[in-house]
């Protein structure tokens, strides 16, 4: 699965004071990928347990992001959880300045397919085309750290 020996699975990941469901479990239609979704789990449960091999996350970081559809399920996913924990997105997650004032501070693709997600705009496919394997790395990172944080800290996360 990744170059490393170990894995990270819903079963071996530590415990948090929330338990969301994986990315693997939300709903994006069109095509299916299991062997892309398992790949969204491990980058989520890697983020989970703080892995420590240095190999291990950037790895799988890489391989999501040269995947436009696997980047653009762990964002639905991050933002559908998000919405459903605040009752809606937060505008710290798709305005700038807002977003500059939390300790999280989402890249500004990630504030831009938020924002998309929020609109359920038809230019949604273009959107996601038009970034980089480099924006859409950050995008993911941004959206696994985001679920994380809030297994954590709740609605605090935003505003800590
Ligand atoms: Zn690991």
């Amino acid at each position: 699965m990744t170059s490393t020996d170990h894995v990270h699975t819903a079963e071996t990941a530590r415990q948090r004071q929330r338990t969301f469901v994986p990315p693997s479990e939300s709903y994006l239609p069109g095509v299916q990928d299991p062997a892309g979704d398992a790949l969204l789990d491990q980058l989520f449960y890697a983020t989970v347990d703080e892995c420590p091999d240095p190999k291990c996350r950037p790895v799988l970081l890489d391989r999501v992001a040269g995947d436009v559809r696997a980047t653009r399920k762990l964002v639905n996913w991050a933002c559908w959880i998000t919405s459903e924990v605040y009752g809606g997105l937060p505008e710290e997650l798709v305005d700038e300045a807002a977003a500059a004032d939390t300790v999280f501070c989402p890249s500004t693709t990630f504030r831009r397919l938020a924002a998309e997600y929020h609109n359920q705009g038809p230019s949604f496919d273009v959107v996601y085309d038009a970034c980089g394997a480099a924006q859409r790395r950050e995008a993911a990172d941004n959206a696994v750290a985001l679920v994380d944080g809030l297994q954590v800290w709740w609605t605090d996360f935003l505003y800590q």
